[in-house]
């Protein structure tokens, strides 16, 4: 079926259908009035998936990728002209260009944690680059999944844009098929699978994966300030985000000052019981439930814990005085719950996270510019905050992507377009001169080259 599909898609990008840059800014405006139009049943459907209040499914999906849109709409055109280049002197007469040449069939992956989002915005950009797609969207994320549908099936012929719906099976099948890319969001150890079939056919891939990203809250940091935007990263959408701060690493002379405002944020925005805050969102199934209930350390619990298998719901939760050999330190956490770690010594953490994995992203709190410089210079990752977190994400003239162990790759804007295009280097040359140099017999020409390639 995959097979059929593909075939379809190539001879459709092989007519040309997908060169016309207004018809790729016409494809993306319906995208964007569908959304329009359907924005309260996305809504619906990303509550009843994940919990999402209606504030944070337009913030961080149907708002973003609409401002993604109208980013596209703007500027596609001048990022899609050929980009003439300067030729050497060697080389004329001649002109040099760069023309941004789509790949073909693309392939989307998505997960369940932004499942609109994170199918949406890789999409806008292959289609802005001039590709054909096929979207799989999470199984995990039903109801959101069956939207997805819809709006493929509504705005594009199947020869140009198609989704395909399932689980492991129909991923596994999709990136072991011909394809001209591969974008897959999701886990590390399937972003590794995605990479090993990916590499039987030498098929080109972006991996968006995840990781343990820290948080760092030095002893000059504004405590309040940072409490609140950590509490905020940490607990939007329930924890279930790729860049949410996983850890927090803080200063030991500020460390019960910092609890004690992270409680305070957390019930400004939850109130007393979290569980019935309509803005607090749920695990998205049973299995990550368990997992999530598994890394808890009653011992170590200072905030919430509270937890409730029926609805899914997990408190947002802290936990105090933790060291790396506990359990919700061995692995990505994914959910609701924070783990603090005391430091006394700014370098010693520094060299113990360049040990690790490169994370997705990482935050510092501090007022010092000699502290920013020091941590930015220190550690790799992805990207991140200085003073906030997330936020960088929100950025369309920014790249976003993962260095390493977190992911390959960079899109979002630009970027977006950039990832899905292949630049193709033309060299147009004069037949009117014809100088000879690089034409045997070489005789005396080495001394004529050296002078020209030093
Ligand atoms: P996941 O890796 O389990 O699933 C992602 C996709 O892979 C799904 O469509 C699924 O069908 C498919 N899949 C699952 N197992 C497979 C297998 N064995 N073989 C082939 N395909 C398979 O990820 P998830 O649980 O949906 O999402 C959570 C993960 O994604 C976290 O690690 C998170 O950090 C990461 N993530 C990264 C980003 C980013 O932008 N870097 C964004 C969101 C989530």
């Amino acid at each position: 079926m995959i097979e059929s599909l593909i075939k379809a898609q190539k001879k459709y990008f092989m007519n040309g259908h997908t060169r016309d840059i207004d018809k790729r800014i016409a494809q993306l405006k319906k995208l964007r009035t569908f959304i329009q139009v359907n924005e309260e049943a996305i809504l619906n459907a990303l509550r009843e998936d994940l919990g999402k209040p209606h504030f944070e499914g337009y913030a961080t999906e149907v708002g973003y990728v609409l401002e993604s849109i109208s980013h596209f709409v703007k500027h596609l055109k001048g990022w899609a002209k050929d980009e003439k280049v300067k030729a050497p002197i060697h080389q004329i007469p001649a002109t040099s260009y760069i023309r941004y040449e789509p790949y073909g069939v693309v392939a989307v992956i998505a997960p369940f944690n932004y499942p609109f989002q994170l199918l949406i915005e890789p999409m806008i950009g292959a289609i802005a680059a001039g590709n054909t797609v096929i979207v799989k969207p999470s199984e995990y994320a039903e109801k959101t999944a069956l939207i997805i549908q819809k709006l493929v099936k509504e705005c594009f012929q199947t020869e140009y844009v198609a989704v395909v719906t399932g689980g492991k099976e129909m991923t596994s099948e999709l990136i072991h098929a011909p394809l001209d890319y591969i974008f897959f969001t999701g886990s590390v150890p399937v972003g590794k699978i995605v990479m090993k079939a990916a590499a039987e056919r030498l098929t080109p891939i972006t991996l968006e994966l995840g990781g343990k990203s820290p948080t760092i809250v030095h002893k000059d940091a504004n405590v309040k300030v940072a409490a609140k935007r950590i509490a905020w990263g940490k607990f939007i959408n329930t924890g279930q985000t790729c860049i949410a701060p996983d850890y927090v690493y803080v200063h030991e002379s500020i460390r019960s000052d910092f609890l004690n405002e992270l409680a305070l944020a957390i019930r400004q925005f939850y109130g007393h019981d979290p569980l019935v805050s309509e803005d607090y969102g749920k695990i998205i199934n049973e299995r990550h439930y368990d997992r999530l209930i598994n890394l808890l350390d009653p011992d170590k619990v200072v905030i919430g814990g509270q937890a409730d298998r029926e609805t899914l719901y997990i408190a947002p939760t802290v936990m105090a005085d933790v060291g790396w050999e506990d359990a919700v330190m061995q692995d990505e956490i994914f959910g609701p719950i924070l783990p603090v770690l005391t430091y006394t010594n700014l370098n010693d953490i520094l060299n113990l996270m360049a040990e690790k994995p490169k994370p997705l992203a990482l935050y510092l709190f501090s007022e010092s510019d000699v502290i920013h410089t020091h941590v930015m210079e220190k550690v790799q990752f992805g990207g991140g905050c200085i003073n906030d977190t997330l936020t960088h994400i929100a950025n369309p003239n920014m790249p976003f992507g993962g260095v390493g162990g977190s992911g390959m790759g960079h899109y979002h804007g630009y970027d977006s377009f950039l990832t899905f295009s292949h630049k193709k280097a033309i060299h147009k040359k004069s037949t009117r001169i014809e100088h000879g140099l690089v034409f045997p017999p070489y005789r005396h020409k080495l001394q004529l080259i050296k002078k020209i390639l030093k």
